[in-house]
C-alpha cells in the first residue's frame, strides 16, 4: 500500500450494482469515486421524462427474494411505493391467453387439431425418455424442450418467443435459458404447471410474488442512493468512461477514464469494482492472458430497442403488461405505465411501452419510429387494445447491453474470463453485464453490497463460484 495516496476505492458504472456498492463503501466512511461513462445514473433503471409524462427504461417492477434488499429499498424511498398484484397475458395466433395458464388450458388455448397432436406428441416423448437408456444431448435450448414436451408443444410455444427475445436459432441457445429464470422460462412454467399440476414457488412468478414500484418511476430509487454517497462525501463522476486499468504485480494500480471535457484521468492506488460488461472489462485490463482476452470478445448481449406510445387515455390496459409471443409480431412485450405507477402519467395520458429484442444496427434497430409505428398498431388495433388516433406521439429509446446472451458454451468463456480476474488483487467484478447474469435490481444491488464488503478486507481477492454461487449457477471448467 502507499501511504502517501490513501486507498480510492473506485466503483465503475452508476446502474444499480454499481449505486449500491459505492454506497455501502461511502456508508463504511470510504474515499469513493463512482465513475459512469453516462451523463445520468441509473444504467438500465432511469426514469426519463417526455413533457409531463415520466418514463422508466422498461417497466422495472420490484420485488426481491432478499428481505434485505426490500428493506434497504424501502429505506432509500422513505416508502414512497405503490404495491400491486402482476397479472399478465398471453397473445398468440390470434387468441388471448390468460396467464398464469391452469389445467388442460395449455391444450384447450389452440386449435383442437393441434391440441390432440400437441397431447400425443408429449406423451410418446415421455414414454420414449422414461425408456431410453442413452440420454441425447441435451446441450441446447431446443434440445431440452424438445426431450421433454415433444416437437409440437415446442413449436408452438417455445421456438416463436425464444427465437423472437434472443434473436438466436434455440439450437444454438444453451439449455440454462430453459433451466433458468429467463423471460421464456414463463412459457415453460405454464406447461409444466399444466402438465404436472406444479405449484411451487418460483421468484420469476410475478403472481407468487410481493411486488412494488417507486413512485415517480424506478429512476428515483438510483437517485436516492446518489443523494446518498455524494452526502458521505463520495465522488460521482458521469460522462466518465474507464478506459485503461493498470496492474502491478497482480495488484490494480491505476483506473484511467477519460472525463467529460476529453481529458485522461488516472487515479492511483485503487481498489475496484466494475459492474461493466465483463467483455469490456477483459479488454481495458493491462497484462490479462491474450487467449482469454480473444476469447472474452465472444461473449455478447442482446439489445433492446424501446418503442413508446403517448396515448391519449388514463390508460390502455387492465393490466400492467402482455407478452406477444407470435414471431410475426416485433414485440415481446407491452406494458400501461398507468399501471405501474399513476405518478408516471397524467393529464389524462398514459405511454405504453413496447420492447423489441435487436442486435445494434439490425433492422429492428435502425427503422425510424414512423416505420416501426406500422409494423406494430395492426397488431394492437386487431386484438382491439388501442386505435391508430388514440396515439398522440411516439419516440425510442435503446438499450445496447439488455441481456447477456446465453449461447451454447457461453460457460467456459466466463469460467476463464473469472478465473483470469481471480488472479488480480483488490478487483471484483459484479452486476448483470459485469457478471454475465440475468440479474434483476434487487440482486445487482445484493452484489455491489456484497463486493462493498469484500474489496475492504486486506486479502481482496475472491473466487466467484463461491462467493455468488446464485448467479453463478451455470458449471464451468475450472
Ligand atoms: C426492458 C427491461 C425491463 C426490466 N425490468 C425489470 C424489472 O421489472 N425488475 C427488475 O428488478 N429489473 C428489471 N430489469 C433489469 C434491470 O434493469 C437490471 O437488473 C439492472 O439495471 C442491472 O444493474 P447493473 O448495475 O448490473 O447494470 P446496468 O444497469 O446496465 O448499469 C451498468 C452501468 O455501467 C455503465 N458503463 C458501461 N461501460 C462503462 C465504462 N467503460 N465506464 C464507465 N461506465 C460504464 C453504463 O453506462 C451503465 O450505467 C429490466 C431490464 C430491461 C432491459
Amino acid at each position: 500500500m502507499n501511504d502517501e495516496h490513501p486507498i480510492t476505492y473506485v466503483v465503475m458504472g452508476a446502474g444499480p450494482a454499481g449505486l449500491a456498492a459505492a454506497h455501502a463503501l461511502a456508508d463504511k466512511g470510504k474515499r469513493v469515486i463512482l465513475l459512469e461513462a453516462d451523463p445520468l445514473s441509473g444504467g438500465m433503471a432511469k426514469t426519463l421524462q417526455k413533457g409531463a409524462l415520466k418514463y422508466d427504461l422498461g417497466p422495472h417492477n420490484l420485488h426481491s427474494i432478499y428481505p434485505d434488499i426490500i428493506g434497504l429499498i424501502k429505506r432509500l424511498l422513505d416508502n414512497q411505493i405503490e404495491e400491486h398484484k402482476i397479472v399478465s397475458r398471453i397473445y398468440f395466433r390470434d387468441r388471448v391467453v390468460p396467464y398464469p395458464l391452469t389445467g388442460m388450458k395449455v391444450f384447450t388455448s389452440i386449435p383442437l387439431y393441434l391440441s390432440l397432436a400437441a397431447f400425443f406428441d408429449f406423451m410418446v416423448t415421455r414414454a420414449k425418455r422414461r425408456l431410453s437408456f442413452s440420454r441425447p444431448d441435451e446441450g441446447s435450448f431446443k434440445e431440452w424442450i424438445i426431450n421433454r414436451f415433444g416437437n409440437v408443444l415446442y413449436e408452438i410455444y417455445f421456438e416463436p418467443y425464444a427465437s423472437k427475445v434472443w434473436k438466436m436459432d434455440p439450437s444454438c441457445l444453451s439449455k440454462i435459458i430453459a433451466e433458468k429464470r429467463i423471460p421464456v422460462l414463463s412459457l415453460f412454467a405454464i406447461i409444466k404447471r399444466a402438465l404436472f399440476n406444479e405449484k411451487k414457488f418460483h421468484p420469476e412468478d410475478s403472481t407468487q410474488i410481493y411486488n412494488f414500484y417507486p413512485k415517480g418511476g424506478v429512476g428515483v430509487l438510483m437517485q436516492k442512493m446518489e443523494e446518498r454517497i455524494l452526502g458521505k462525501a463520495g465522488e460521482v463522476i458521469h460522462n466518465a468512461r474507464v478506459e485503461n486499468i493498470y496492474c502491478r504485480d497482480n495488484r490494480v494500480a491505476g483506473v484511467q477514464y477519460t472525463n467529460k471535457e476529453g481529458k485522461t484521468c488516472l487515479i492511483e492506488n485503487a481498489r475496484l469494482i466494475s459492474s461493466i460488461p465483463l467483455n469490456e472489462l477483459i479488454q481495458l485490463l493491462e497484462g490479462v492472458d491474450p487467449s482469454v482476452k480473444s476469447d472474452s470478445s465472444k461473449l455478447s448481449y442482446t439489445s433492446m430497442r424501446l418503442f413508446y406510445m403517448i396515448v391519449n387515455k388514463k390508460e390502455v390496459l387492465d393490466l400492467p403488461w402482455i407478452y406477444f409471443s407470435d414471431k410475426d409480431v416485433i414485440f415481446n412485450r407491452l406494458s400501461d405505465m398507468s399501471k405501474f405507477s399513476k405518478t408516471l402519467v397524467s393529464d389524462n395520458k398514459t405511454i405504453l411501452c413496447l420492447e423489441v429484442s435487436c442486435r445494434i444496427n439490425d433492422e429492428l434497430w435502425t427503422a425510424g419510429d414512423n416505420a416501426l409505428f406500422e409494423l406494430m398498431i395492426p397488431v394492437l388495433e386487431k386484438y382491439g387494445i388501442v386505435r391508430r388516433q388514440d396515439i398522440e406521439s411516439v419516440f425510442s429509446e435503446y438499450i445496447e447491453y439488455s441481456h447477456p446472451l446465453f449461447f451454447k458454451g457461453f460457460e467456459d468463456i466466463v469460467g476463464s474470463s473469472l478465473k483470469e480476474l481471480e488472479k488480480i488483487d483488490g478487483l471484483i467484478t459484479i452486476g448483470r453485464q459485469g457478471l454475465y447474469t440475468y440479474a434483476n435490481i434487487d440482486e445487482a444491488m445484493k452484489m455491489g453490497i456484497t463486493a462493498a464488503e469484500l474489496i475492504t478486507r486486506q486479502d481482496g481477492r475472491i473466487n466467484y463460484k463461491n462467493i455468488f454461487p446464485d448467479h453463478l449457477f451455470y458449471t464451468f471448467a475450472a
